[in-house]
């Protein structure tokens, strides 16, 4: 028999990655789910192991808000709260950090097989129960459509950042997001917040060459503030490290300077960077769009506690933004569950899985 010539180098096709070969190129399923944070996942999981057709898009990365969260953060929930589609989650020290999550959610959507198609960004659902259509527009501006039986909408809170309203807040040397400390060694920098993302960013900064002064509108830090994090920042400030200016706000903010609102009056500060870091919440003009109502006073969409389907007949709303405005109620801890109360709800009303679907993953 002849043996067959090898290809030269450059001729031997690219072996896909794996999540590449899983790839499916259809654009209707039984379930869409907007949002691949852990949420999402757990539904699309949770609807695949009950037979149905789940498909997910996220307008980023798989999980895109941990991997946006500060680089070195450590989560504050032992790794097994976290664990979603009964896969372990274990990790090297008592507490998950930010790549262990990534990894551990990357392997659970490999495991599963789940169809994410990232980096869509979902604009519209228009359609009704049964028959939804979904548009997407793509980083290369180019859009998509989709059809769907049933919605999940688990889009988070963590890209909409709430504004402190000062003057000068667009400039930029403003953030509303905390990274990592190195590129503000030696610099003066304001942190705006009371709560963990700003204690934990002030110490961070503080600890890297920073020079560091927390501005809180309440008398002191907020009483959310993690347990072994409030003895670190309330030392520093009784020690003079971190200067804290309680009671107080920012006026506003100029190319090289602050100006503070205080008990004692205003003050300049003079000042490089600022990390606004006072929250964030869910994109409601969008839950609007596709007809969600909200609540009055905490913007809660409006729902079915038992099965999550919102006002509008066939979407359901899962995750941190089932509890509107008040975003440290629902968590990964608990939106993980979210995912089989609605699985649940789906077999009743769909009645089972479409059983020529192969479920290789469950
Ligand atoms: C610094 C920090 C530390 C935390 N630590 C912990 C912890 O230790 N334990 C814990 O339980 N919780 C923790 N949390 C909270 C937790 O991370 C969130 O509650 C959780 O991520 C919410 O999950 P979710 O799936 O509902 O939303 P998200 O994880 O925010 O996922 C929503 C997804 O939807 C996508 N999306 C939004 N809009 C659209 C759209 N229109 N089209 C397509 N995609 C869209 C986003 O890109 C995102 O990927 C922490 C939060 C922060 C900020």
């Amino acid at each position: 028999m002849k043996t067959p010539t090898p290809l030269p180098v450059e001729q031997i096709p690219e072996t896909p990655p794996r999540t590449q070969a899983h790839a499916r190129p259809d654009s209707s399923s039984d379930v869409l789910v907007v949002g691949a944070g852990p949420t999402g996942l757990a539904c699309a999981i949770e609807a695949q192991k009950a037979g149905f057709k789940a498909l997910i898009i996220d307008k980023g990365c798989l999980v895109n808000s941990i991997y946006h969260y500060p680089n070195n953060m450590v989560f504050f929930t032992t790794p097994e709260l976290l664990e979603i589609g009964d896969i372990p989650f274990t990790t090297s020290l008592a507490k998950p950090t930010r790549l262990e999550a990534l990894e551990y959610y990357r392997r659970v959507a490999e495991h599963y097989h789940l169809d994410v198609r990232q980096y869509q960004w979902v604009k519209t659902i228009t359609g009704g129960d049964g028959k939804f259509r979904v548009t997407t527009t793509d980083r290369h501006s180019a859009i998509h459509d989709y059809r769907a039986r049933k919605i999940v909408v688990a889009t988070g809170y963590y890209d909409l950042a709430n504004q402190v309203g000062s003057p000068g807040e667009d400039l930029d040397k403003v953030f509303h997001y905390y990274r990592e400390p190195h590129p503000y060694y030696d610099a003066d920098v304001v942190v705006i917040g009371g709560k963990n993302s700003a204690a934990e960013a002030a110490l961070d900064l503080w600890r890297h060459g920073a020079r560091v002064t927390l501005v809180h509108r309440e008398p002191q830090m907020h009483h959310h503030v993690k347990y072994w994090v409030r003895p670190d920042i309330e030392n520093r400030i009784k020690a003079g490290e971190i200067v804290a200016r309680f009671n107080s706000t920012v006026q506003e903010i100029g190319a090289d300077f602050v100006v503070l609102r205080t008990p004692s009056g205003p003050q300049r500060l003079k000042n490089d960077f600022v990390f606004a870091l006072t929250g964030y919440h869910p994109d409601y003009d969008f839950l609007r769009s596709v007809g969600i109502e909200l609540s009055d006073e905490q913007m809660r969409p409006v729902c079915d506690p038992e099965n999550l389907e919102s006002n509008v007949p066939g979407i359901y709303v899962a995750g941190v933004i089932v509890a509107g405005s008040r975003t440290n109620e629902i968590f990964i801890e608990n939106g993980r569950f979210h995912g089989k109360l609605i699985a649940a709800h789906l077999s009743e009303k769909l009645g089972g899985g479409n059983p020529n679907i192969p479920l290789d993953a469950t």
